[in-house]
This record gives C-alpha cells, sequence and structure tokens, in this order.
C-alpha cells in the first residue's frame, strides 16, 4: 500500500467512510469553498429547487468525494455515485438519471473520462432536466425525449484543463481545492484520532500533518501508520517521537517526501541536467505511468516549488537542490 496514490483499497474504504465529515461545518478547511457553496445550499433550500451543478476540481485526497457527500446530507437528498469510466454508453447514464427522485444529486467522479457520446447526452440533461434517447437501430430507429427530475450534477476531476469547455460551461459553481495548511492538517488528524479512538498528542498530531503534503487522505493512512507503530513500539499513545519514527520507516522524509519523489527529482536534477524534461521522459525514466506522475506526484511538487511546469518540460526548482543538498547550478 503506497501512501501516495489515488487508489483506495479495501479496509481504507470502510475507514475513510467512518472518519468522513458529514456536514458543511465538520467539512475543515477551504474557507473559500465552504462559504460559497454554504450560501449556493442555503438559497436553493429556501427556493426548494435543486442546488446548481457543482464542479470540483482537485488533487486526490485533498476531499471532491466527501463534498459531494456533505452537498446531499445539507441539501437532504439521496446521492448516488458513479465515475466517468464506468459510464459506457448513453444507456448506462440514462439508467441513472431516470431513476433519480426530485433534487436528488448524481456525483461523476473522474468527469473528465466521459466518453464523448455520453457527455452529449449529459448536455441536455444538464440543460433542460430533459434527455434524449435513440432507440432501436438502422433505419427504425427513433429518438424520444424524456423528462426528467430537477437534479444536481456535481463533477469531480483531477485535472482543470482536460474538461471540454461544453460541460464546463453547464456548471453554475465550479469549485478549486487547494492544499491543506499544516494547520489544518493537525486538526484533521486529531478529529480522526478522536473517531478512532486512538490517543494522539499535540506533537504527534503536529509531525504527522507536516509530512501529509497538504492532503487529508495521506494524514490519515500517515495516521494509522503512526497508530499501528506506537501500539507495537509503546504503549499506543502517538507521541512526536513515534510519528517521527514510523515516518522514517515508510521513508518519508522531514518535508513529507517519499522516495518516489526523491527519484523523480534527483533523476530530473543528475540525469536531465535540472531539465527541462518532457513528462513522457521523466516518466519513463522512473518507471512510473506518465498519469501517475501528472496527478498524484508532481501537483504538490509544483505547489511547494521542488519542481516547475514549463512549456518545454519539467524544471527542478531551487528547492530540490536545496532539500537534497545538491549545488544548484548558474542558470542564465
Ligand atoms: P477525493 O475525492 O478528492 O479523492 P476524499 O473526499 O475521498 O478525496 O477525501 C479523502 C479523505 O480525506 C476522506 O475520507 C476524509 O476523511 C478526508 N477529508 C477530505 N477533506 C476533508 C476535510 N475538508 N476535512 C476533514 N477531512 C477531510
Amino acid at each position: 500500500e503506497r501512501i501516495v496514490s489515488a487508489q483506495v483499497a479495501g479496509d481504507e474504504e470502510r475507514i475513510e467512510r467512518a472518519i468522513r465529515p458529514h456536514r458543511l461545518e465538520d467539512y475543515i478547511g477551504q474557507p473559500a469553498v465552504r462559504e460559497q457553496l454554504g450560501i449556493a445550499i442555503e438559497a436553493a433550500r429556501k427556493r426548494g429547487e435543486a442546488l446548481d451543478h457543482v464542479l470540483i476540481f482537485g488533487p486526490p485526497g485533498l476531499g471532491k468525494t466527501t463534498l459531494a457527500h456533505i452537498l446531499a446530507a445539507e441539501m437532504g437528498v439521496n446521492l448516488r455515485q458513479t465515475s466517468g469510466p464506468v459510464l459506457e454508453r448513453p444507456g448506462d447514464l440514462a439508467a441513472l438519471l431516470t431513476n433519480l427522485e426530485p433534487r436528488d444529486l448524481l456525483f461523476v467522479d473522474e468527469i473528465h473520462r466521459l466518453s464523448p457520446i455520453v457527455e452529449e447526452v449529459l448536455y441536455p440533461a444538464m440543460e433542460d432536466y430533459q434527455l434524449d434517447i435513440v432507440i432501436g437501430e438502422g433505419p427504425a430507429a427513433r429518438s424520444i425525449r424524456l423528462d426528467l427530475p430537477p437534479f444536481t450534477l456535481v463533477g469531480a476531476t483531477t485535472r482543470a484543463g482536460s474538461l471540454t469547455s461544453p460541460l464546463r460551461d453547464r456548471f453554475g459553481l465550479v469549485q478549486r481545492l487547494q492544499f491543506y495548511s499544516v494547520e489544518d492538517l493537525t486538526y484533521i488528524v486529531k478529529r480522526s484520532a478522536r473517531i478512532l479512538g486512538t490517543p494522539l498528542e499535540d506533537s504527534g498530531a503536529l509531525e504527522i500533518a507536516r509530512r501529509s503534503r497538504g492532503t487529508p487522505r495521506i494524514a490519515n493512512r500517515l495516521l494509522r501508520r503512526a497508530r499501528d507503530y506506537a501500539e507495537v513500539r509503546g504503549d499506543g499513545v502517538i507521541t512526536e517521537m513515534f510519528a517521527a519514527q514510523a515516518m522514517q520507516l515508510l521513508a518519508i522524509d522531514n518535508k513529507g517526501l517519499d522516495e518516489l519523489d526523491r527519484k523523480l527529482l534527483l533523476t530530473l536534477i543528475e540525469r536531465f541536467d535540472g531539465g527541462p524534461a518532457g513528462l513522457d521522459n521523466l516518466a519513463a525514466a522512473i518507471g512510473e505511468a506518465r498519469d501517475t506522475l501528472e496527478d498524484v506526484i508532481e501537483p504538490y511538487l509544483i505547489q511547494q516549488g521542488y519542481l516547475m511546469r514549463t512549456p518545454r518540460g519539467r524544471i527542478a526548482g531551487r528547492l530540490a537542490y536545496q532539500h537534497y543538498g545538491l549545488p544548484e547550478p548558474a542558470r542564465e
């Protein structure tokens, strides 16, 4: 199980569900998002209407799914969940849409991976609550139009740039999630520890938060590893020392960077002279999938200044040289 990954495997899903906040007031951080959505929810509720369609951008683990569930809970409606790659044919989407109750919320994760034919079906559904479907084939085929109940589409995507503009334009609310501050993550870790019944010292919480790459899912993963460590090596209380030792065991350094970050940055510095290096070359050199690099690994490195994205490729940031104790090249 990798600490930095977009996959949520087996047991983790159950734990995530247990510690996932259910109300907007428990959703920590993201003040701008919370305020805007809070207003939209209240207004929609007052008018007795469905909430406007919401698009949520952000790297994995920042709270997109959590937010979708909160929106449904705050609106007092059902949430149906699916994802872009799962909806292969227009009929798959039609089946979901025709089963919605008025004001229900349909959550489509990885919405940038919808196939174009399914996306076409979504346009009139989002705009006019209408579904155009073709039944039959060949000369006997005909198109019928169905009325849908008013509903809310919540789309989540890791890639701002991969969405077609007709789709993007149909969302009334577009929210971008930011990486979380250490302070917010400390709060999240403490809250999770409380729910899991794990004793955690303040300094232990801070130690975990500092190494969580601004990401609640990673903070919760590290908390669980630190809990294991403290139970086996100590009396179960997560102290600063146990938290630090658990992170060391996972090869996570004091800035929260792991082996893969190290490999990426050192490869860029040593084999590509600090760059610019194309994403594909870099992915091949470290043996990772391009998508993993782009969606999971590099957003935090870029945000922190270890890595820069330029039109000619990736460049190692000054911070990367400093962090690994390497001399910076003179750049003209
Ligand atoms: P995403 O859908 O963006 O990949 P999730 O919504 O599944 O991320 O969030 C991963 C985990 O992080 C959740 O189980 C939840 O416990 C935690 N989490 C995310 N955002 C917050 C937040 N704002 N406050 C508290 N916990 C959060």
